[in-house]
Order: C-alpha cells, then structure tokens, then sequence
C-alpha cells in the first residue's frame, strides 16, 4: 500500500538493527486518516469472506484491527496481555515470545467473545517471527473458530515467521513487506531488484 510506504520511508526509524520504530503513526501517536484506509485495504482484499469478527493483540493491533471492523460492521476483539480482576470469567490463554521485550507473555480471550460459529479475521500491525499471530491463532482453535484470513500492516519478509504460517496454510496480506534494512534504510520487496530488459 503506497501510502503506508511513503509514510514509513518518511516518517519511520530503523533501531537497534531489525526494529522499525513507527511511534510517528501507528505504535504511539496514531495517523487516524492512514489508519482508516489501511483497514479498507484489507476490507476490501477479505471482503468475499464471511468474517464475523477481527481479532488482534493489545496494544498496538488495536487501532488498525477496529479500522478492519468498522469496515466489515462485525465486533474487534483484542486479546489481553495482563490478567486482571475484570478478567474474571472463562478465558482462552495462550502464550508467546515477544521479540522486542525479550520475554515469553500469555495473551487471553474472555470465552464470551470468541465461539466455534466465528470466522476470525486476525490483524496485526507487525509479523516478525510470527509469535504473535501463532498465539492468536491458538486462540480461535480453542475456541473451536475458524481462522479467514490474516491482515498485518507491516511484514518483516526476512524474518520467518510469514514463510512459516503461509507453509502451514494460513493466507497472510500485508500492506507493506519490508525485504531489510540497509544504513539504516527500509528497503520493500521489488524495491532495488535488477530490472530484465
Ligand atoms: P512476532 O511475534 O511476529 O515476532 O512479532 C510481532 C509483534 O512484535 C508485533 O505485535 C509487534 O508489536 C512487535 N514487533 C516485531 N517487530 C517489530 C518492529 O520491527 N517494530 C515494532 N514497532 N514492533 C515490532
């Protein structure tokens, strides 16, 4: 999706090596404008899918998963990643590593908000290693759901996590794949490749 593109190339910061900071627009102060036509893109790719729900991770799924939803007019659920006294009743936990804290959290899902009736459209901002989404996914099973599609704002295609989730059969979309890094520089794919005359 150009626009998330030239907002990353604009506005994003490559830290620490292999972390895209995006605090400019998406991970802290949010792009709503950006926001609103990131969820119509992936509407309008799943749009044929009868999505009943979107389902993401707190925090930062949570402002592109509800542009999704707001599209589709079905309900955004987003897993909690800390147990708390309103999370009392039945729920549906499953756990992951998360690459940019170092250190393994358990992410839930009150069993009132997903059921075996649903189709689930999860979205993320990121796919990395894909433990993120692994943990989602493990939700909608125990939930006895069906998983319709994945939508991520932005994939980091040299990291395995994509390559892992399509081979095990999962239809991953994302707006923006990013190939690496180079000085600092986000480099997507078909970006730099040696045009055949
Ligand atoms: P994964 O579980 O696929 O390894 O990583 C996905 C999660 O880690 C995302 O939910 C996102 O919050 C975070 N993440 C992974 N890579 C990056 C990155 O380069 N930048 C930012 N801001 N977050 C990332």
């Amino acid at each position: 999706m150009k626009a998330l593109e030239d907002k990353i190339k604009e506005q994003g910061k490559v830290i620490a090596g292999d972390i895209l900071k995006v605090d400019a627009f998406l991970n802290h102060q949010i792009d709503v404008d950006l926001m609103m036509q990131m969820g119509k893109d992936i509407y309008n790719y799943y749009s044929d899918r009868p999505i009943t729900k979107v389902l993401t991770l707190e925090v930062s799924g949570i402002a592109i998963a509800m542009a999704v939803a707001h599209y589709f007019k079905v309900p955004m659920v987003f897993a909690k990643k800390s147990q708390s006294l309103t999370l009392s009743d039945p729920t549906y936990v499953s756990q992951a590593y998360s690459y940019t804290k170092e250190k393994n959290y358990q992410v839930r899902v009150d069993q009132a908000y997903l059921s075996s009736s649903d189709c689930v459209l999860i979205v993320d901002d990121f796919l990395a290693n894909g433990q993120a989404l692994k943990a989602l996914i493990n939700l909608v099973k125990q939930a006895g759901g069906q998983v319709g599609g994945i939508g991520i704002a932005i994939e980091k295609c040299f990291q395995a996590g994509g390559q892992e989730l399509r081979q095990e059969g999962y239809h991953i979309y994302s707006l923006a794949r990013i190939a690496g890094f180079e000085n600092g520089q986000v480099i997507f794919e078909g970006e730099n490749e040696p045009k055949n005359n």
